[in-house]
């Protein structure tokens, strides 16, 4: 059984303790080493053969587990925040599919997450936007039809960017012809929950400069919407005059 685990954004106590003890128990370890924080990986066996992911093809990464798998090694395949977003790992499963091996997935924090939590904000904000899209800029690789950010801009929903700080003119331009406007606010956040973790903050107006300035040029995500503006609404979860399953309005 071969476990496929998130290792969340960095910092290496933001990993759950299921995907922990997995990667402590494991004889081979394949990491995704562009981002992966090698720390995740501080409680390995001696002896446990570590891959760097970031050096191999989907071939030579399958190699690898099949054959450790044929000796009866515990195999650990881990990505970076959570595998089901920009992970990749789809593709490895249907092959491990193809090859009888059995799997699992342990999920992680991604950094879409641990970009909220730095910046003490709440995505789905009462009045504001209760939708959050997950998604990046047209890059190397295209994006679906009527998925381009401009398409997506026109929800004003919550937006949480991936992979796209290269491109942060063209970001803003498509954010605001999609209807966003100049003053929306924005944040980016470099390696969040790193030691050396960044937060710029600012509007659609400046934002592109500002993370210039900062020389931020990757592992960033950027986040946009009114959410991370004052002007909102309380929630109903907890207003007083408001009955839920649990709890009675009171006058
Ligand atoms: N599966 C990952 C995303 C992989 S795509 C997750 O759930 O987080 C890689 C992109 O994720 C990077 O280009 C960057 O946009 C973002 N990213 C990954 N780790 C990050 C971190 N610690 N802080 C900010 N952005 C991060």
């Amino acid at each position: 059984m071969i476990s496929f685990i998130g290792a969340g954004p960095g910092d290496p106590e933001l990993i759950t303790i299921k995907g922990r003890k997995l990667i402590d128990q494991a004889d081979v370890i394949i990491y995704a080493g562009s981002l992966v924080n090698p720390d995740v990986l501080s409680g390995h066996k001696e002896g446990a053969v570590i891959y760097n992911s970031a050096l191999m093809d989907l071939d030579e990464v399958i190699k690898v587990m099949e054959e450790a798998e044929k000796e009866g090694k515990k195999v650990v395949r881990v990505h970076t925040g959570d595998p089901a977003i920009y992970g990749a790992h789809r593709e490895q499963m249907d092959r491990l599919d193809e090859l009888g091996i059995t799997y699992e997935v342990v999920p992680g924090v991604s950094s879409a997450f641990a970009t909220a939590a730095v910046l003490n904000a709440e995505y789905t904000m009462p009045g504001k936007s209760q939708t959050v899209i997950f998604t990046r800029m047209e890059g190397r690789t295209p994006m679906p039809p009527g998925e381009k950010l401009k398409d997506l801009a026109s929800h004003h929903a919550t937006m949480v960017i991936f992979l796209s700080i290269g491109f942060m003119d063209e970001m803003v331009k498509q954010l605001e012809e999609g209807g966003y406007e100049p003053t929306t606010p924005a944040a980016v956040v470099y390696k969040a929950s790193w030691p050396d973790q960044r937060i710029v903050r600012g509007t659609l107006q400046d934002i592109a400069q500002k993370v210039s300035d900062a020389g931020i040029k990757k592992t960033a995500l950027t986040v946009v919407g009114d959410f991370l503006g004052d002007d909102y609404e309380l929630s109903k979860l907890y207003d007083r005059g408001f009955t839920t399953e649990f709890r009675r309005a009171k006058e």
